[in-house]
């Protein structure tokens, strides 16, 4: 089976991959990169709709991020996300 020199993603060292897909130098790099991956994760909830941001920087308070989302709605998806009634866009008032 083929070697293949790759750099790992989170610490840059070079390492022997047997496996193609292998992005990480060691299983310490890998959970620490997933912990890093957790903690810059942040989530706004507007009624039904809950958005994830990934990789953010710590600088961004929640109150930035949720005016993003806000400023993204439009009044008929606020419509929707806030009623009671199962999600159907595109609905006909008749
Ligand atoms: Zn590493």
């Amino acid at each position: 089976m083929a070697v293949v020199k790759r750099n790992c993603i989170h610490c840059g060292a070079t390492f022997d991959s047997k496996n193609s897909r292998g992005v990480y130098c060691s299983a310490a790099c890998k959970s620490q990169h997933h912990r890093i991956r957790k903690v810059t994760e942040r989530r706004v909830v507007v009624g039904r709709l809950e958005v994830v941001f990934r990789d953010v920087n710590p600088n961004t308070t929640q109150e930035m991020l949720e005016q993003m989302v806000h400023d993204a709605l439009t009044p008929e998806i606020l419509k929707v996300i806030h009623s009671d009634k199962p999600i159907q866009l595109g609905e006909s008032h008749a």
